[in-house]
């Protein structure tokens, strides 16, 4: 795909979901967030949805956390121009309450698709139910800061998954930033590995290519998993 046809693919996208009913949270919606950054991006953030700011202004991570996101994307000499980021759930969910498990599921093609377009090598999953959604079953305290390959029907086709905590855990939680801090730097690493991944997972796809891209299940994108970084504090593994 070339740059032209994967903008014209994410606004295809971002078009539909500006409009979406699929799920109850359009209901108190101002505006749906589909996500925003570079079509030629290596890397894609998912946060978990968007707030208060987010809502009013149609653009992800444009709040207090989104500050946070961006000056650690700095500390790496990165900009948010030059990375795409989006949301599980395109849509605020009320009073900022968890988004449930059905309105994930309703919301997941729209994020497969976006991925299936920008075939990122690396997936930095923010917060626990971004990383439920790519890397299920574990629990952000143990395994943030570690990358793992991801299933391909999440879209991401040969990506690398990395787990961060979520940005406004750290605004809640003082000693999560330094944390954060931590595993950012280490994403330009994770990255130049994922690249290396990739390269081999093309070189065995020109012989087993599948002929249509897998389906994500519906399931497993909307489990919910019992952690939360108040409940489990960071247990200061520092594999970098
Ligand atoms: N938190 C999120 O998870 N996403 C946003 O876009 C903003 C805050
Ligand atoms: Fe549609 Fe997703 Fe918004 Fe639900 S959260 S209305 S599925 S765009």
């Amino acid at each position: 795909m070339t740059s032209e046809t994967r903008q014209a693919v994410l606004d295809a996208i971002a078009a539909e979901v500006r409009v979406c009913e699929r799920c109850r949270l359009s209901a108190a919606r101002t505006n749906a967030v589909p996500g925003e950054g570079s079509p030629d991006t290596e890397v894609v953030f998912v946060g978990e949805g968007p707030g208060q700011n987010e809502d009013r202004s149609g653009r992800p991570f444009v709040g207090a956390a989104g500050a946070l996101l961006e000056e650690l994307l700095r500390m790496i000499g990165w900009s948010r121009e030059e990375v795409f980021i989006t949301n599980v759930v395109k849509c605020r969910p009320p009073n900022n309450r968890d988004p449930e498990p059905d309105e994930i599921a309703a919301c997941a093609p729209y994020l497969q698709r976006q991925l299936q377009a920008l075939d990122p090598a690396l997936l930095v999953t923010l917060g626990r139910f971004s990383l439920q959604t790519f890397m299920p079953g574990d629990r952000i305290s143990r395994v943030h800061g570690t990358e793992r390959p991801i299933d391909p029907a999440t879209g991401a086709r040969a990506a690398v998954g990395y787990a961060m905590y979520h940005p406004a855990a750290a605004l809640r939680q003082g000693a999560l930033k330094e944390t954060m801090q931590r595993d950012m730097a280490a994403v330009p690493e994770i990255l130049i590995r994922a690249r290396a991944r990739r390269g081999s997972a093309d070189a065995a796809e020109t012989t087993t290519q599948p002929t249509n891209p897998p389906t994500m299940p519906a399931g497993e994108a909307g489990v919910a998993p019992e952690d939360d970084p108040m409940t489990h504090p960071d247990d200061q593994i520092g594999l970098f």
